[in-house]
Order: C-alpha cells, then sequence, then structure tokens
C-alpha cells in the first residue's frame, strides 16, 4: 500500500487479536512497529505465557515473522488506562523506532452484566482503557507530530458498537460512542495541521475477546445469523482496512469511521420487510 513503508507505527494492545494482525500488516508492508503490552516486563516468563496464550502464536514466532520485512520492530509497554505509562510508552517508541508517523488506538476490553447491576469501578474500568486510554494516546502521538512538523496518522479501533446499542454491554457501548467523537473532534482540530484522525468499526471478528463463541459452533452460528453476509470476520481484514485508512491512497480521509462488519450496521432484521406489510 502506498506511503506505508519506512512509517514507524505504534499499536496498542498489539500481542492478540485485532492488534496483532494490524502490526503484522504494517511490518509487512515495510513499516516500522512498536508493538504495546500491558504485562510488567519484570514478570516476562508469565507475560510470555500469557501472549502466547491469548494469541495462539508465540511472541517470537510473530517477531520472526515481523523481522523477514527488514523494517525495526520493538515491544513496548503500558497500561493505557495509566497516564504516565502512555508518555513514557510514546516516547519510547520515538526513541526507538526514531519518530512516530502513525498511533493505532486498538487496545479494548469489554465486562459485560445487566446494567443495573454494574458496579462503577468496571464502568470506570472500561472507560479508562477504550476511551480515556486512546485519547492520552493519541495527546502524546498528537504532540510528537506537530514537534517532527510532519504528517500523522491516527486510527482509533471503534465497533459496529459505537453505533449499535448493546445491552448488557453499557460500558462498551458508551466508550465506543464516545470514540466516535474523539475522532471526529480531533480530525477537526488538526486537519489544517496535517494530522488525519479516522476509525474503523469492526463487526464481530474471530478473536480471543470472543471466546465465549468462536469455538461453539452452535453459538457461532446463532452469531453469524444476525450478520448479513452470515460469517465473522478475520482480524486481517481489519488490518487490511486500517493499513487503507493510514496509507497515501486515503490522503483526503479524515473524521471518517469506516464499519468493517459484514453489513451489521445495515439493521439485518429488516432483510425480510416485517414492518410495514
Ligand atoms: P483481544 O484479542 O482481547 O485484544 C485486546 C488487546 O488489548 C490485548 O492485546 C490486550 O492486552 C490489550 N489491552 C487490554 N487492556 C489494555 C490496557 N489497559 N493497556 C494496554 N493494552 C490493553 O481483543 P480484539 O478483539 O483484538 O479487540 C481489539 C479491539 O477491537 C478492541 O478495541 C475491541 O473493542 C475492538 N473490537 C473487536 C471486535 C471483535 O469482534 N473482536 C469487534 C468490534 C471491536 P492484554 O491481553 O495484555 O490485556
Amino acid at each position: 500500500m502506498k506511503g506505508l513503508k519506512g512509517k514507524n507505527v505504534l499499536v496498542t494492545g498489539g500481542t492478540s487479536g485485532i492488534g496483532q494482525a494490524i502490526a503484522v500488516y504494517f511490518a509487512k508492508e515495510g513499516a516500522n512497529v512498536a508493538i504495546n503490552y500491558r504485562s510488567r516486563s519484570q514478570e516476562a516468563e508469565e507475560t510470555h505465557a500469557q501472549i502466547h496464550a491469548e494469541s495462539g502464536q508465540p511472541m517470537h514466532d510473530l517477531m520472526d515473522e515481523m523481522e523477514e520485512s527488514g523494517g525495526r520492530h520493538v515491544l513496548v509497554r503500558a497500561d493505557v488506562s495509566v497516564e504516565a505509562d502512555v508518555v513514557s510508552m510514546v516516547q519510547e517508541a520515538v526513541d526507538q523506532l526514531g519518530g512516530l508517523d502513525i498511533l493505532i488506538n486498538n487496545a479494548g476490553i469489554q465486562i459485560p452484566g445487566d446494567s443495573h447491576e454494574l458496579t462503577i469501578d468496571s464502568f470506570d474500568r472500561v472507560l479508562a482503557v477504550n476511551l480515556r486510554g486512546a485519547y492520552m494516546c493519541a495527546r502524546e502521538a498528537i504532540k510528537q507530530f506537530l514537534a517532527q512538523n510532519k504528517p500523522g496518522v491516527i486510527i482509533n479501533v471503534s465497533s459496529v458498537h459505537q453505533e449499535i446499542p448493546k445491552p448488557r454491554f453499557l460500558s462498551y457501548s458508551v466508550s465506543k460512542g464516545g470514540m466516535q467523537n474523539l475522532t471526529r473532534t480531533l480530525a477537526l482540530e488538526y486537519a489544517g495541521r496535517g494530522i488525519r484522525v479516522n476509525g474503523i468499526g469492526p463487526g464481530a471478528t474471530i478473536t480471543p475477546i470472543n471466546r465465549a463463541w468462536v469455538d461453539d459452533p452452535a453459538k457461532s452460528a446463532m452469531v453469524y445469523e444476525h450478520i448479513p453476509m452470515q460469517r465473522a470476520a478475520e482480524s486481517e481484514e481489519m488490518a487490511a482496512v486500517t493499513a487503507f485508512l493510514c496509507s497515501d491512497d486515503a490522503a483526503y480521509i479524515t473524521g471518517q469511521t469506516i464499519f468493517v462488519d459484514g453489513g451489521l450496521t445495515l439493521y439485518a432484521d429488516f432483510r425480510t420487510a416485517w414492518s410495514s406489510e
């Protein structure tokens, strides 16, 4: 894809699922990638074991695959909900890669539960990672883009639940709804200074976050029934659209969220007429 080779990219939550696929995709395009992981470096053994389990792909294999492309790839630790972590993570990525051109705000969590039973701690936790974390990473990246006096790109990995309410996932829906205005407001504020900000809105994607249904054929079939294209997405399909939005082919796109959802945001229940016949 045009304009990705040699770019310095930071991917949050880059050790699993969509984030991992994005990191690998950019590396294959010849970019240098800083992969953010959360767990503490002094717990290295345990961290690696967790990364292996979550990603289904050993970390050294991932790094090997990425090194083959010839870029520089580093691991940077941070809990994106912690301001000091975010500030040092962005600085570390800049120092190790020699600058920053692209930020992918991918790290995200969800905590299900009836909305009237949710604890404030769990509500705050989801907002702190998904929305406040994305803002803090964007803030630090923008400072760096402006200091470099070079163009920059931010992609927020949102969700179809930016648009579709999701009962029992209140904090998640609220966080992704907020992400839409994070994308649009930053896009407007920095459009005149060479910084583009866009989002992708994944539909159901086969990753560890969906472990509740991906390995269960009956539950998967139920999920697919609700999707107009009748299948879930692969993480690589998210990575390809993310890369496009960061490429020079998307140079005139800012403030948009592209839904990559097999038609999920088209209201699948209206496939056949039922409301006015
Ligand atoms: P995943 O496999 O569970 O990966 C989530 C990643 O975020 C992990 O690497 C995780 O690292 C990281 N993370 C969580 N909390 C973090 C924190 N505080 N600081 C830094 N990293 C943190 O999930 P996924 O499906 O790839 O999700 C990636 C993004 O796509 C999320 O924003 C999610 O909302 C969005 N999305 C996914 C789907 C889907 O169907 N899969 C649909 C719509 C949107 P640890 O393991 O170390 O916590």
